[in-house]
């Protein structure tokens, strides 16, 4: 919903003639509206720059800077959303043709009748407002698909898309600081012998009660934890050693462990664990994000083949 709020509102009138600026802008300041005044375009220009007016008023016929130059700039400055009320003379039929084609919104004639110039311009302001929030509701809803997006659906973390995003602007970020970027890979120990013994929906709810316990585990704002795929999950640590990411990686591992969820078919324990891999590295251009995944990989199929339920590390 859109209401109007005069006090708010900013208009910038731009005519060389001293009587027009003097009465248009005292009756619309009675309106409510905060006047900004300009006596020619260049004046125009740089008042525009400056107020970010929300409508702009302005005489067709003026010294410097003309009313259809000082249209053609504004729109050239990216400017599409301003209404531009051009004052023509009356009956000038190719004034008003100009000003249409040089981008202006709307017109009104010389002599100027305050009444049509009030209505014109709460109108035009109507408008504009209406269309302002149209796109930022559509910026809204855009932001919220790119978030879904990157939503893994059951344990509401970062799906593989969010992660792919994430580890680029991270080692894009750590390569221009210097600084390590470690990443941790877990898989949930004998997840397909779970998914057999306790069916999928439990399957289910023992990943959703492992992907709480990382993200309480892992609480630093920069850390991203992400499900890799099925039973897979990876977290991001920027800025962190691998001293640093090793100690994450043995807490996350013992909050999993703690959570008690009971697995009959596990050969290593009789409560849900996982096996994690970590590896750290100091991101350079003669190598990607790919190379970390690759050794925090290789450090997770150690830490299985060592017999699961433990901390593999790896340093490239
Ligand atoms: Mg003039």
């Amino acid at each position: 919903m859109s209401t109007i709020e005069p006090n708010f509102q900013r208009i910038l009138l731009v005519d060389d003639d001293l009587v027009v600026r003097a009465r248009v802008s005292e009756s619309l300041a009675q309106e409510g509206f905060e006047v900004i005044l300009a006596k020619d375009g260049n004046e125009g220009i740089m008042a525009y720059q400056e107020y970010r007016p929300d409508l702009i008023l302005v005489d067709a016929v003026m010294p410097i800077l003309d009313g259809f130059e000082f249209c053609e700039q504004i729109k050239q400055l990216g400017d599409r959303l301003t209404p531009i009320l051009m004052i023509t003379s009356l009956d000038d039929n190719e004034s008003i043709d100009r000003a249409f084609s040089a981008g202006a919104t709307d017109y009104i004639s010389k002599p100027i009748n305050l009444s049509v110039v009030r209505q014109r311009v709460k109108n035009l302001i109507r408008q504009s407002q209406l269309i302002k929030d149209q796109l930022n509701e559509l910026q809204q809803a855009n932001q919220n698909l790119k978030l879904l997006a990157n939503l893994d659906s059951l344990t509401q973390l970062s799906n593989r898309r969010g992660f792919d995003d994430y580890i680029q602007k991270e080692w894009d970020r750590m390569q221009r600081i210097k600084a390590p970027l470690s990443l941790i890979m877990c898989d949930v120990d004998f997840f397909k012998n779970y998914n057999d013994r306790y069916l999928h929906p439990n399957g289910d709810k023992c990943l959703i009660k492992v992907a709480v316990a990382m993200r309480k585990t892992v609480r630093r704002s920069g850390d991203l934890v992400a499900r890799y795929g099925g039973e897979e999950f990876a977290i991001v640590l920027p800025n962190t050693n691998v001293l640093g990411a090793t100690s994450v990686a043995e807490n996350v591992r013992t909050a999993i462990k703690n959570l008690q969820i009971a697995h009959e078919d596990s050969s290593v324990c009789p409560y849900v664990t996982i096996s994690v891999g970590v590896s750290t590295i100091i991101p350079s251009q003669s190598n990607d994000f790919q190379a970390l995944i690759h050794a925090a990989d290789r450090a997770l199929y150690q830490a299985k083949s060592q017999g699961r339920d433990r901390v593999s590390t790896l340093i490239v």
